[in-house]
């Protein structure tokens, strides 16, 4: 079956008015859909993941509703197949298992490393911000003024969708965006961290969470050859439609008041914890957090005191932090690092590793 025709199935199944998943409330056809996507798409697991999981299991049924009636149909199938593209049978049709699809579904779980630790990207692993850097393949680097006036703070996850949306309209390619995300620098220190990570695979798990989107994250991660360092990536979904235009969603719903609408890392972080705790049979010995970001502080707050924050010097976060510790000291239990270069982080990840 063509990719084109699986998409076609996944579109009838879900909104066609002969869907023979009829008889289900949309909800349900989402949650049949999205459980069968994630037994069969081991092979790509992060990317469905990151849809299935981001978009439809953090949201009630009626939020789900709302983000697909808020989509245009065609947007909609373009988030959804360019992750989920072999679609499940409709009930009654019984389709064979490829041996490896099998094998796929059995793979074994991620290894039992003591420590976890989550990543930010921009300004954390990046010394920019990814959302900014894009503006520079726009036409004359900028953007226009009525653009800029559309934002509206708690809400930019939006905002960004109207840009990228300008600048397909404007013929940006795919090619001149990933030039640009390519290009921007790491933060001081982060590929010396990297590369302590690489040589310690059995201490270490490492998860990304993150504001931007899949799309330039996982573009610049490729580039440095990162990518294969982190076991999840948590992120706004993000993939170039047919007509070029880079199509991007808010991660899930929520109802954290400090986080803007569209991400909540603390939400992320718990509930990353909580899955893996109960498939490792314990919890993490310790957990680190390296950000940067205002929206790094909510995650830092349900940290351990045998767990780390490491925030970046005078940014957000710090910030933040130092003034939870002053004013109510009580609410904030992880011990706080800050880190101006990622060296700063490596000293103190050789720490513990050495005190275990
Ligand atoms: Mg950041
Ligand atoms: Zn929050």
């Amino acid at each position: 079956m063509s990719l084109h025709k699986r998409r076609a199935t996944w579109v009838r199944l879900l909104i066609g008015r002969r869907s023979p998943w009829a008889q289900f409330p949309i909800g349900q056809r989402f949650q049949m859909l999205s459980t069968i996507g994630r037994c069969r798409l081991n092979r790509d697991q992060e990317r469905n993941e990151s849809f299935s999981k981001g978009l439809l299991q953090g949201s009630t049924v009626n939020q789900r509703i709302h983000v697909l009636s808020a989509a245009r149909a065609r947007d909609m199938k373009d988030y959804m197949f360019n992750c989920c593209f072999l679609p499940p049978p409709p009930p009654g049709e019984v389709e064979v298992e490829p041996s490896s699809r099998r094998r796929g579904n059995m793979a074994a779980a991620p290894p039992k490393k003591p420590f976890l630790i989550f990543f930010d990207f921009d300004e954390t692993i990046v010394d920019e911000s990814s959302d900014d850097v894009v503006v520079q393949a726009a036409p004359g680097q900028q953007l226009p003024g009525w653009l800029k006036d559309t934002y509206q703070p708690g809400h930019y996850n939006e905002y960004m969708q109207r840009v990228l949306a300008y600048m397909a309209e404007k013929g940006v390619t795919e090619q001149a965006i990933r030039t640009v995300i390519e290009k921007i620098p790491a933060s001081p220190g982060i590929l010396a961290l990297f590369q302590y990570l690489r040589t310690r695979p059995q201490d270490f798990e490492i998860v990304l969470v993150s504001d931007a989107n899949m799309f330039f994250i996982e573009t610049w991660l490729r580039r440095m050859g990162a990518r294969q360092l982190f076991l999840k990536i948590f992120t706004n979904p993000a993939s170039f439609n047919e007509d070029g235009r880079l199509l991007l969603g808010p991660y899930h719903a929520h109802v954290c008041p400090r986080c803007p609408e569209n991400m909540c890392k603390q939400v992320i972080v718990r509930d990353y914890l909580a899955r893996r705790t109960q498939e490792r049979g314990h919890p993490f010995q310790r957990v680190f957090y390296v950000g940067d970001g205002a929206n790094d502080f909510c995650p830092s707050l349900i940290l351990g005191p045998r767990d780390t924050a490491f925030a970046r010097q005078d940014y957000p976060m710090h910030k933040l932090i130092v003034e939870k510790m002053t004013t109510q000291p009580d609410d904030f239990k992880a011990i706080m690092v800050p880190w101006a270069s990622g060296e700063d982080v490596v000293a103190r990840l050789k720490k513990v590793v050495a005190e275990r």
